[in-house]
């Protein structure tokens, strides 16, 4: 929803220069997956399930994007399924497996790094019963084979652990992971989502039973993912329906999606020979960092063996990561907090505090991911507005914790409320008491209404919107500027009782000029 938002806010900006560094978000989609796509969509629209000629050039073309899918992980193209997601995918394996197991068998054992797509999953398989261990990490997210080799049992039917963690970079040791759970009998679904084109990955060699992916990580399309499920595995879908997929995964089959991602994976191996190219800027990135702000920390394993090669999470003391954040964002920068903060939840990073890290630190955390096409020069960019930024020479927006929010802030005369919540949201929930509405997609309208003396404390539903509108009145010459972090969602969570007695109260509807 905020993402509209912030694409509007463009105009705002007078940065016209754009460089993004959140590729283990997601990818933008290569040109000739695109066109590969655009020539699904136009010629190919018969029912791969059709037993006439266009049917059947559709089935063809499922069956050719299987191949370059299988062919990309070591797989036998019969063990490739397709599905939405990666999130449809480790929610399938997750719960096929367990069905099959339990109660026979009563434990799972993961890591408490992997994905929510794995981590609410087991919670909702917890609540029918399943017991979940999660077995500890090092303080560079490995995890501990000792810990594993205590928590594996005959009890134990499935090992869950991703091969690199989307937040840190950390490669596991899947071999050995697999090597613990099959002297005991269990099964191991690992999730690669961020390891396809980023490092190598052999599924036969390892012996895994399961593994996901997703296109949209690897320069594909949004909407289309697999899982893959070795010979003999046992299985039962998560959709019924037709019996599309070999009775797998019914639903008919998104053609244009399926060939995008086997395209994708055709440039699987071009990607891995640029791993070296990206690692030396990562590196060059780090030795940046470490000379402006010499107490940063590399939450990132040190061995470049153990990290993917463009992921970078680091650390910077006494700076709030939404700030930072949000003022690389007015300046056309893409990074992001690696955590839920980015979506406006005020929930520190689950994978950062696994390793150690205590909440503050992590609210001072960035992740930088870097894609094949950052240049040298982009990188020098984002040091050179973090480094005017640390020393002060761009202004920090104060950051107000919804801790501090209370009763006399907010009923003090010298604060201005701004609420920029989008119009629905409003319809929604209540807002603070005493704010000012103004219409976020026109704030440059309002600036003679706002005070210059005072303080403008401005607020969203999760704190993000609000970020950018903050800096945005920043540039424009008002002081005196702070943002509500975790906006009004989090609030609410710290102060319901001030919420039920003056939500909504004296509001003021500001006309634009
Ligand atoms: N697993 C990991 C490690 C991820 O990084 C992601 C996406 O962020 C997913 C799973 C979910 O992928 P999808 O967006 O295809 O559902």
């Amino acid at each position: 929803m905020e993402l509209q938002y912030f694409e509007f806010l463009k105009h705002l900006v007078r940065f016209n220069r754009r460089v993004y560094l959140d590729h283990n978000a997601t990818t933008p989609v290569n040109g000739r997956v695109r066109r590969a796509m655009d020539q699904a969509l136009k010629a190919h629209y018969g029912n791969p399930s059709a037993f006439y000629g266009m049917g059947r050039k559709s089935a063809k073309l499922l069956d050719e994007a299987r191949q370059r899918v299988a062919k990309a992980v070591h797989a036998d193209p019969t063990e490739v399924y397709f599905t939405a997601c990666a999130t449809e995918s480790n929610n399938a394996a997750l719960k096929a497996v367990a069905s099959h197991f339990h109660p026979k068998k009563t434990k799972i054992v993961s890591t408490p790094i992997e994905h929510p797509s794995v981590i609410n999953t087991l919670a909702y398989l917890e609540n029918q019963g399943v017991i979940v261990k999660y077995c500890p990490v090092d303080d560079q997210g490995r995890v501990r084979l000792s810990e594993l080799e205590k928590l594996v049992d005959e009890d134990t039917f499935l090992v869950c652990c991703m091969l690199a963690n989307n937040e840190t970079g950390v490669i596991q040791d899947i071999s050995a992971i697999t090597k613990i759970a099959k002297r005991h009998g269990a099964l191991v679904l690992t999730d690669c989502v961020q390891a396809l084109g980023k490092i190598p990955i052999d599924l036969h060699a390892w012996g895994v039973d399961y593994a996901s992916f997703s296109a949209h990580k690897l320069y594909g399309p949004k909407g289309i993912g697999a899982l893959y499920v070795k010979q003999g595995s046992p299985f039962t879908p998560l959709l019924h329906g037709g019996h599309q997929e070999s009775g797998l995964r019914a639903g008919t089959e998104s053609i244009h999606n399926i060939v995008g991602f086997g395209v994708a994976c055709e440039a699987v191996e071009k990607l891995l020979s640029q791993g070296n190219q990206i690692s030396g800027l990562k590196r060059q990135l780090i030795q940046r960092f470490t000379e402006i702000k010499p107490d940063c920390v590399i939450n990132s394993p040190d061995a470049e063996a153990e990290c993917l090669p463009n992921t970078l999470s680091i650390t910077f003391p006494g700076v709030e990561n939404a700030g930072l954040m949000g003022m690389l964002d007015y300046r056309g920068i893409a990074v992001s907090a690696g955590s839920a903060c980015s979506t406006g939840e005020d929930t520190p990073s689950h994978v950062l505090k696994a390793i150690g890290l205590s909440d503050r630190a992590a609210r001072e955390t960035i992740r930088i991911s870097l894609g094949p096409d950052t240049s040298a020069r982009d990188l020098q960019y984002l040091t050179r507005m973090v480094q005017e930024y640390l020393e002060g020479r761009i202004p920090f927006v104060n950051m107000l914790a919804p801790a501090q929010l209370n009763e006399s802030f907010l009923f003090a005369e010298d604060t201005f409320i701004l609420d920029v919540r989008p119009p629905l949201n409003r319809k929604e929930a209540k807002g603070l008491p005493n704010s000012h509405e103004v219409d976020p997609l026109r704030v440059e309208r309002y600036l003679k209404q706002l005070p210059r003396e005072k303080q403008i404390l401005v607020y969203c539903p999760g704190g993000g919107l609000s970020v950018m509108i903050s800096y945005y009145l920043q540039a424009k010459g008002f002081k005196r500027v702070t943002n509500l972090r975790g906006g009004l969602d989090a609030w609410r969570k710290r102060h319901g009782a001030l919420y039920d007695k003056y939500a909504g109260q004296n509001v003021t509807v500001l006309q634009p000029d």
